[in-house]
């Protein structure tokens, strides 16, 4: 519809002469009034369109569990008020639409995903972390907990790195597996500084970086998924974390848990994410809200790494 008002203006345009008459002004004057009316249209049917993004979009769902087995999984959930947390968490972003956070049966598959505006994480995945989590606490001060929790506040959050990408329309360079993950470690810095080392660590555990043999063997195909392999992951989130505060973490270095030469660029790697973040998911933070659930530990970058700027 608009394309037909606005294509017709476009060719009596470029045909007028270039001596202007009277004639020719008045048109013109009526054809400016049609654009303008044409983009007044336009600006409504966007408004329309497009509804207000805002803050406290999160709902959630305990969805009764069909097998039995995981029943206790939903009891402990909501006991612990684990998607109200989560809620809190993520209650400074500004969506379009509401963003619901649902824990369901998956029929047997251990799996989580994102699907028109609801993020849906199996009990079947939080059964695997429960049955690989270690029956007592490890080096480092990792905790049972941290092994469980870790891992399912990190799919939850991977999880709203696709719908914010998506929402928001957020560009995204590189894998979005891999950007999601970031995304993941990103928010969970915004936790308080012991909670975020737990937590952050717990994943990582859960990434499979407890396998015990330093040599492994994959089959070629698994080089093609579309995430990064579980070791990858596990070492590029302690990357992000040691990136973040080297004093916190500085013991999965020196314990060799994130080997040296990748943590020696660990600060840059934090410092691109923080520039991406701030560039492309800052204008959605409601800042109110974010002071009151986010804590502030983390270094701050607020401009590009001076390596990018001239002399
Ligand atoms: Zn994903």
């Amino acid at each position: 519809m608009l394309s037909q008002m606005v294509r017709p203006t476009h060719q009596i345009g470029t045909s007028a002469p270039t001596k202007s008459s009277g004639a020719t002004r008045r048109k013109s004057a009526a054809l400016v009034a049609i654009l303008a009316a044409a983009g007044m249209a336009l600006t409504a049917a966007s408004a329309i369109a497009a509804p207000r993004s805002k803050p406290n979009q999160i709902r959630y769902e305990y969805v009764s569990p069909k097998n039995p087995a995981h029943q206790a999984i939903h009891d402990q959930m909501k006991q612990g008020r684990a998607l109200e947390h989560l809620q809190e968490l993520l209650s400074p972003l500004r969506l379009p639409y509401p963003l619901t956070f649902k824990v369901a049966g998956c029929d047997g598959v251990a799996n989580a995903f994102y699907d028109d505006e609801v993020i849906t994480v199996c009990y079947e995945l939080l059964a695997e972390f429960l049955k690989n989590a270690p029956n007592r606490d490890l080096p480092l001060g990792v905790t049972r907990a941290d092994t469980i929790l870790g891992p399912a506040l990190d799919t939850f959050l991977h999880e709203t790195g696709h719908a914010v990408f998506r929402m928001l329309q957020i560009p995204v360079l590189g894998r979005e597996e891999d950007a999601a993950d970031q995304f993941s470690a990103y928010i969970m810095l915004r936790l308080g500084k012991d909670e975020a080392r737990g937590m952050i660590l717990g994943a990582a555990y859960q990434y499979s970086l407890h396998v015990p043999e330093p040599q492994v063997a994959i089959p070629i195909e698994k080089f093609s998924d579309e995430h990064s392999l579980p070791a990858q992951r596990a070492f590029s989130m302690l990357c992000i974390a040691y990136g973040a505060d080297k004093k916190l973490f500085a013991d999965i270095v020196e314990k060799e848990f994130l080997p040296r030469k990748r943590a020696d660029g660990c600060e840059i790697e934090y410092e691109d994410l923080t520039f991406a973040m701030t560039k492309l998911i800052s204008p959605h933070i409601d800042k109110r809200l974010a002071k009151k659930f986010h804590e502030v530990w983390t270094r701050t970058v607020s401009a590009r790494r001076a390596r990018f700027n001239r002399p």
